[in-house]
């Protein structure tokens, strides 16, 4: 439901309304009358087309919010789709904001091509099929290579096509960056943002959500199946803020072998590398762009703290992340006798590599030339 893929989103830094879930209309009309100003109650059910339906209702007051909650709570929504209709049982409560102007954009598997394809149009809030129908020019697609992933330039390339007003131009890259995380990383069917807001005040966010995970997906996640029933907090996403990363930088995942790696898309691109050597990720830990040696060493530290892990692949394409900072925050990590041991396979190109081969090779380390080497020598190191 919308709710649990807002949760996703935050992931992943998709910014997302405000809000407060509750299935009950007292605690709603508490909630606004906390935080006054005005709200959207949004009926919390699996089909689309709430807003047509009469499942979206606006609040100023307490008391609005009251009748209105009420109102919603154990009303069945229908249309055409869905004649049987869908029963209300929870809320999520949202700050309304202010539209500029609405966008879509989703990410889905071309059964064609067999590749993930990227489809934005500047005329969101409307139901894309309509779209699709009426003016299939207004749709611009463009379809990823999963073994090359996502780039930013990709997403800057849609925004142009599909003429979005320029003030959704400079988070794009960031927001399709993050779809495409969550679609490879949960195995989704569907990931789809219809409407990306772009608000008077210039945030750009994700009013709407939708993640279509298939049953292999939540297979592959017990902690997603878990989190479906109720949201803890994340211990991921805190144990990612306090060595100064963003929140989304650091997942578990099931496998036995850690990954660090800088930039989503490496580090997506080093877990497939793992995957067709015949290993798994245990985790991954993005560590940014122009990683001191400092937040590498304690990157090493988060990563190895997870048990699963059995052998640790590091994986850094140097731009402006320099390749001897790198080779000195593993060395830190090493020496300290309080850090956990894992087998570790290096992979380090680009700014200053050579500076940062010198310093692995002092302390007895010998970086690999290629992702897929890397990989390779992980999952047999894991195994050993
Ligand atoms: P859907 O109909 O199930 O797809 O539900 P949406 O979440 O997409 O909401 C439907 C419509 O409600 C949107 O297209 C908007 O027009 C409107 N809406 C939802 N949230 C807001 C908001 O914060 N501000 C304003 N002005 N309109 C909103
Ligand atoms: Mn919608």
């Amino acid at each position: 439901m919308e709710y649990q893929g807002k949760e996703l989103f935050r992931r992943v830094g998709i910014a997302t309304p405000r809000g407060h879930f509750s299935r009950d209309a007292a605690d709603v009309a508490a909630f606004v009358a906390e935080n006054p100003g005005s709200w959207v109650l949004k009926s919390q059910v699996l089909m689309g087309g709430r807003g047509k339906a009469g499942g979206i209702k606006f609040a100023d007051t307490p008391q609005q919010a009251s009748e209105l909650a009420s109102e919603l709570l154990g009303k069945v929504l229908k249309n055409v789709q869905n004649p049987d209709g869908e029963r209300v049982s929870a809320l999520l409560v949202e700050e309304k904001v202010a539209i500029a102007s609405e966008a879509y954009v989703s990410i889905t598997i071309d059964r064609s091509t067999k590749k993930p394809a990227v489809l934005v149009t500047a005329q969101g809030g409307m139901d894309v099929e309509e779209v699709a129908a009426h003016d299939p020019e207004a749709i611009s697609t463009f379809w990823i290579d999963p073994a090359i992933g996502f780039s930013p330039f990709i997403a800057r390339r849609l925004a142009f096509a599909a003429k979005l007003p320029l003030g959704f131009h400079k988070h794009f890259p960031a927001i399709v960056g993050g779809l495409y995380k969550l679609f490879m990383e949960y195995g989704a069917n569907l990931v789809e943002i219809n409407p990306l807001v772009l608000t008077e005040d210039g945030r750009v966010i994700a009013s709407d959500a939708k993640v279509e995970l298939d049953d292999n997906g939540l297979y592959k996640h017990p902690h997603l199946a878990e989190w479906r029933n109720e949201s803890p907090a994340d211990e991921d996403q805190e144990a990612a803020v306090a060595i100064g990363l963003g929140m989304s930088n650091y997942a578990k995942l099931e496998g036995d072998i850690g990954v660090i790696a800088n930039g989503a898309g490496l580090g997506m691109g080093t877990m497939d590398a793992i995957r067709n050597a015949g290993g798994s990720a245990a985790n991954f830990l993005d560590i940014g762009g122009g990683a001191q040696a400092e937040l590498v060493k304690k990157s090493y530290q988060l990563v190895v703290s997870d048990p699963k892990v059995r052998a640790l692949f590091i994986n850094i394409f140097g731009g402006i992340t320099r390749g001897d900072q790198v080779a000195r925050g593993i060395v830190q990590a090493l020496a300290g006798d309080d850090v956990r041991k894992v087998p570790l396979v290096v992979r380090l190109t680009g700014t200053n590599e050579k500076e940062g081969r010198a310093i692995l090779a002092e302390a007895g380390m010998n970086p690999v030339e290629t992702m897929d080497e890397g990989a390779r020598i992980a999952v047999d190191l894991a195994r050993a």
